[in-house]
């Protein structure tokens, strides 16, 4: 394909957070070919399967190519004119009837960051509510809880680049061999070229990641606040912690309220390993092994993680504490040495976490309860500053529980699918039902598409113009290569047609995703998060926040310290607080929301496999995709994975139909033993691909939240198996 494409042109991956740089081969109009980008240092070249296969999906036969409207009952084919006829009528009549507050956006780390800058300041700006929320809520949201109360900012100090630079890998709460393919081969490539390097993975289960570590620690369910703590202790008991940097740039705190260094070696002694060893399931000796290759002053230490500590009731907690492992030794600001938080989606920091599309966010990490925040953002917006309520908005689960309640009766879905994805799913599935739901998709049906009143056909990936921020910072542009399938609209195009039709075309007389960008470009200036300008993305690989000078500075490859970060001048400063300082906190370790009983003896946990990504909507069409092993194995049926003794114990052999029950409903599906994953006994793992309405495993998934990030605990489930 590579010699028959009439041109080649940049993009970025649509799926996962590392933001592979891509090429498109289009050749008559078509996108014809995918290959990785040599040049952007992300990928150096490289893809994952699902990268490959990327331009497949741009012509399945589900693609919805007209708006969608329901009529008596059914969704019908309609018109662009009849469908945002209809969303701005009804939008208006409910702000007018019942108030700004009854309704409310779901949006995506999926969406390009000019969308999500337009759709935010459409609802918190002029239609006046600030319930806007994006799935990132249910992905990272303890990260930023974690950053943003250790380091007073939010957003990974370190880069990509570290990988380059680490001795040390340590993995907790991740499967990057599945999750994250990229780094996990830029890892492996690291201990290739460097022999002393070490791989530590730390999970439940024995996965692709473990077996490709150097050192794997499985343990307990839940026990990471107590393995983190412990650690810690043998670290210091060992002389490993950093005095100097402890002294001059850490406060230790627990809760509100001020500790001392003295305070928290006290808190530690609880956590010395041969006393917790039993409880975390991890042996004494092993904890010990893995916190002396971390603390070692001698080398480079990079941790990562992802949903594994992110979707959890104690969230935050378990970020402060990884956070604080690199405080305590003083591994962090310097290349190779960085704690970093892997994303699953390709713009879940751009695009939400940046751009602020969150309940209690404004662009640029402001916030909706500051005066002075909600000030700046009004005079950009052009408007009075009493226009953005102070109040936050609701939460994504509060936001759902809403629907059902009918609080909220009008809602805007955009590049997501809370229809499947959300946890207790049949629960607010009832709610998506009662309100008015308008769904901006690409395909159709979806689990949320068959629940929508209006559903608008959108266009997808190289399709049309925008801009991506990924995990490490990096502000990357898309070309449009191709155009759309007739009949099928940007998403931006759409919101800036229903905010015309809702009153505030004026504000939103918008030509081009260049002149969005530049606008949220303003908000971003001296605050740290500065990106640079569109004209710069467009000719680079990405540049990586915060650039100064007009956008046109070094980019920061390690945030924080001197020379590469140009807020600080010299050394080290956590600008984000207000003496400088980062915080440890002291976080003793906490019960899931649901521990197993003897009702529900097992704890269920979750995730994805390599193949495909997420809900399945775009790798469910592309038929390569779905040859997976374990997939075939069971019979093209997805499946749950269990330990063999408790497999044994329950008369269940591999392939067995069972039914799977939680406090929350039941499904049935198949079992698959000794697969990519297995679980330690005690445990079953499902992935969240399963589009069968009677199968999906968030009908079985706890929505317990974490009182500060607001992130359901996806993680932990108690839940009972049995043969069918
Ligand atoms: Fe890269 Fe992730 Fe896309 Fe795979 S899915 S090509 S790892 S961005």
């Amino acid at each position: 394909a590579a010699n028959s494409v009439d041109h080649w042109k940049k993009t970025v991956c649509r799926y996962c957070g590392i933001g592979c740089g891509v090429m498109v081969g289009v050749k008559d109009g078509m996108a014809v070919a995918v290959k990785g980008d040599p040049q952007n240092s992300v990928n150096e070249g490289m893809l994952c399967v699902k990268g490959y296969h990327l331009a497949d999906m741009l012509y399945a036969e589900s693609r919805l190519k007209t708006p969608l409207i329901r009529k008596n009952g059914q969704l019908v084919e309609s018109n662009w004119e009849e469908a945002l006829d209809l969303i701005g009528n009804r939008f208006s009549e409910i702000r007018d009837t019942h108030g700004p507050d009854a309704l409310g956006f779901y949006g995506s780390g999926q969406c390009s960051m000019d969308e999500s800058y337009l759709y935010n300041k459409l609802f918190k700006g002029f239609i006046g509510t600030n319930n806007v929320e994006g799935n990132p809520r249910t992905c990272m949201a303890s990260a930023v809880a974690g950053y943003v109360s250790t380091f007073g900012k939010d957003e990974p100090l370190g880069t990509y680049d570290d990988l380059n630079k680490a001795d040390v890998f340590f993995f907790i709460g991740a499967n990057p061999a599945e999750a994250h393919p990229i780094i996990w081969a830029r890892v492996l490539e690291r201990r290739k070229n460097a022999p002393n390097t070490k791989i530590i993975v730390c999970d439940p289960r024995e996965t692709r990641s473990t077996d490709a570590a150097d050192i794997k620690v499985i343990f307990k369910p839940n026990m990471d606040l107590a393995l983190l703590n412990s650690m810690a202790y043998v670290m210091v008991k060992n002389g490993m912690h950093d005095r100097a940097f402890i002294d001059q740039h850490i406060n230790f705190q627990e809760g509100s309220e001020g500790k001392s260094w003295e305070d928290y070696m006290s808190f530690l002694e609880d956590y010395a390993p041969e006393k917790v060893a039993d409880e975390i399931g991890v042996p004494a000796a092993l904890i010990e092994q893995v916190a002396k290759l971390f603390g070692d002053k001698n080398r480079e230490t990079m941790s990562m993680w992802t949903m594994g500590l992110n979707q959890r009731s104690r969230g935050q907690w378990v970020n402060n504490l990884i956070n604080g492992l690199h405080l305590i030794t003083g591994k962090l600001c310097r290349p190779g040495s960085t704690p970093f938080s892997l994303t699953g989606q390709p713009s879940a920091c751009g695009s939400v976490r940046e751009v602020g599309a969150l309940c209690h966010l404004l662009p640029a990490h402001r916030f909706v309860a500051n005066e002075q925040h909600r000030k700046e953002i009004a005079d950009i917006w052009g408007i009075p500053a009493d226009r953005i309520q102070p109040k936050p908005g609701k939460p994504l689960m509060k936001m759902f529980q809403a629907t059902v309640d009918e609080e909220i009766k009008g809602l805007w879905v955009m590049c997501t699918n809370p229809g499947q994805s959300l946890p207790n799913v049949n629960k607010y599935r009832k709610g998506m039902e009662k309100c008015f739901m308008v769904v901006s998709e690409t395909f159709h049906p979806t689990r949320t598409t068959e629940l929508a009143d209006v559903v608008l056909p959108a266009a997808l990936w190289c399709e049309k113009e925008g801009i991506y921020g990924n995990a490490e910072r990096r502000t990357q542009h898309m070309a449009k290569a191709i155009d759309p399938p007739g009949g099928v609209k940007s998403d931006h195009w759409a919101i800036l047609e229903v905010a015309k039709r809702m009153g505030y075309g004026d504000s939103f007389d918008y030509k081009s995703v260049e002149q969005v960008y530049e606008e949220y470009r303003r908000c971003t200036v001296g605050t740290g998060y500065d990106v640079a300008p569109f004209s710069r993305l467009k000719a680079e690989r990405g540049v990586r926040w915060p650039v100064v000078g007009d956008g046109m500075g070094k980019e920061a490859s390690i945030r924080y310290a001197a020379p590469y970060d140009p807020y600080v001048e010299q050394g080290i400063r956590f600008y984000g607080k207000p003496d400088g300082k980062a915080i440890v906190f002291l976080r003793p370790q906490a019960d899931a929301a649901e521990k197993p009983s003897d009702e529900f003896p097992f704890v269920l946990t979750n995730g994805r496999l390599l193949e495909q990504w997420h809900t399945m909507t775009m790798t469910g069409t592309v038929p390569a995709l779905k040859k997976i092993p374990e997939y075939y194995q069971s019979g093209q049926r997805w499946f749950v994975e269990m330990h063999e003794q408790d497999a044994q114990r329950l008369g269940i052999t591999n392939g067995d139909n069972v039914r799977l029950t939680s406090a929350h409903g039941k499904l049935e599906t198949r079992v698959v033993l000794n697969g990519r994953g297995r679980p330690q006994p005690g445990l079953l793992y499902m992935n969240f691909h399963d589009q069968n309405p009677a199968e999906m495993v968030n009908i079985l998934v706890s929505d317990a939240t974490d009182p500060v990030s607001h992130q359901p605990e996806y993680k932990i489930s108690a839940c009972k198996i049995e043969k069918v």
